[in-house]
């Protein structure tokens, strides 16, 4: 199964591709995730994408699409893939699919998470991550029983640099700009389909499960 999932920051990709993980054996592709890294090593890729992850700006394209071309030659992909946070420009989504036939593979579902954006504002400023094992948390929504620690493996908790509500406001610009017009892309191709991110993470994972076990149009 070869998923994207799209949707706003903060409408809970990371959140429901790890439960997508653990249901279906299928790695997640975060580029977010994968520039975070390179940053953080300070690798060529990462010394070029600091200062746009830092200001809330997209990286360029020719990044992204470079990380995704060589991450889905991994043997891990052969079972499926979820991509959370990529395609996030139309030219990104152009780009894929020329990968996507060169591996002979195709995407069976893009799911669209909707939620609005005084909402998103809320869940990005409490959200906490694992240093450990990445998994993600919210101060109000979803909290740990020790504060910064992880409940799943004792790590310790971080807050992203970019979740800081100045950094988050450009983020969201950003994405009306240049990610949401991927929804009307992919409708306009009949592949799309929505779900209401808001509700319980339990009830929203069903939601997803739902459209995931139905055979893609
Ligand atoms: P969120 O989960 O809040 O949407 P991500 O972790 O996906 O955030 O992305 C963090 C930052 O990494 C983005 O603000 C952007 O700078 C960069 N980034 C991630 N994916 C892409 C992409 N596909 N294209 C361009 N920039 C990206
Ligand atoms: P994205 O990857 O789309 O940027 P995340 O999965 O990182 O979003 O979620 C952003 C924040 O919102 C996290 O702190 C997460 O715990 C929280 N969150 C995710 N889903 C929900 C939900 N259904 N209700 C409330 N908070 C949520
Ligand atoms: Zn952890």
């Amino acid at each position: 199964m070869n998923l994207i999932l799209l949707g706003p920051p903060g409408a809970g990709k990371g959140t429901q591709a790890q439960k997508i993980v653990e249901r279906y054996h299928i790695p997640q592709i975060s580029t977010g995730d994968i520039l975070r890294a390179a940053v953080k090593e300070k690798t060529p890729l990462g010394l070029k994408a600091k200062g746009f992850m830092d200001q809330g700006q997209l990286v360029p394209d020719d990044l992204v699409i470079g990380i995704i071309g060589e991450r889905l030659k991994d043997p891990d992909c052969n079972q499926g893939f979820i991509l959370d946070g990529f395609p996030r420009t139309i030219p990104q989504a152009e780009a894929l699919q020329p990968i996507l036939v060169k591996l002979g593979k195709s995407i069976d579902h893009v799911i669209s998470i909707e939620v609005d954006p005084e909402e998103l504002v809320r869940r990005l400023t409490g959200r906490r991550t694992c240093k450990n094992c990445g998994a993600m948390y919210h101060v109000l929504f979803n909290p740990t029983q020790h504060e910064w620690m992880c409940d799943r493996c004792g790590g310790r908790l971080y807050q992203r640099d970019d979740d800081k509500e100045e950094t988050i406001r450009t983020r969201l610009k950003e994405y009306e700009k240049q990610t949401a017009p991927l929804i009307q892309y992919y409708k306009s191709k009949n592949s799309l389909r929505s779900i209401q991110g808001i509700g319980g993470l339990d009830e929203i994972f069903e939601r997803m499960v739902r459209l995931l076990d139905t055979k893609p149009r």
